[in-house]
């Protein structure tokens, strides 16, 4: 079974440890860049965005991961983690880097104050059935390159009407992302199962 590194400097790291291990592969926490050279493939968590990245900095985790992910190694962000592996952020605090790779530019806290947390059924691309996807302080995608896939879009339905049709989940080649946290799906672990495919077939 392939090792999967959940990134656990801060953000919801437990659940998606639990989701990797029910489908079968060697998941492990990283906090170290020993704990990353034996991964296959990375889990960056949500969370925020702005403290991951300073705190990947200070455990010398940031350097480690930015070459890893150009030397092809699969990577999935959610939420928080979507914003790290975008090469280009709007909204981002002053300065804020990213780990990068991915050629899309992603708006941070996109979805207003009002609504800053909501939930929705979504097609996925890939899946026959919809997914429940809960969105907590989301960013979502504005613009992708020219080989990003899009895997989902927010339907019609959307609370917000400024939100109907964005973009929240998109993948190129072994780097995967989305907007909302697959992890607090409940028995319902088909998105993880997508990345451990990316992982096992890279
Ligand atoms: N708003 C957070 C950020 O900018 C992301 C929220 C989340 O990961 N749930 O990092």
């Amino acid at each position: 079974a392939p090792t999967i590194g959940v990134f656990a400097l801060q953000g919801d790291v437990r659940e998606h440890l639990h989701a990797l291990q029910r489908l079968g592969v060697d998941a492990i926490a990283v906090r170290r860049p020993e704990e990353l050279e034996r991964c296959h493939g990375v889990v960056l968590p949500g969370g925020e965005s702005t403290t991951m990245i300073k705190l990947a900095r200070t455990f010398e985790l940031l350097e480690p991961l930015r070459t890893r992910v150009a030397e092809g190694m699969p990577a999935f962000g959610t939420c928080a983690g979507m914003i790290l592996v975008a090469d280009r952020i709007r909204d981002g605090a002053p300065g804020q880097e990213t780990v990068g790779g991915l050629d899309i530019t992603v708006r941070r806290n996109a979805f207003g104050r009002q609504v800053d947390s909501f939930e929705a059924e979504l097609e996925f691309d890939g899946l026959d059935r919809d997914v429940h996807a809960v969105f907590i302080r989301a960013p979502w995608v504005e613009e992708v390159g020219p080989e990003v896939e899009v895997l989902a879009r927010v339907p019609a339905s959307a609370p917000e009407e400024d939100a109907a049709g964005r973009i929240v989940a998109v993948r190129r080649g072994p780097l995967m992302a989305t907007s909302f946290h697959p992890e607090v799906a409940h028995d319902d672990d088909r998105i993880h199962g997508l990345f451990v495919d990316l992982v096992t077939k890279s």
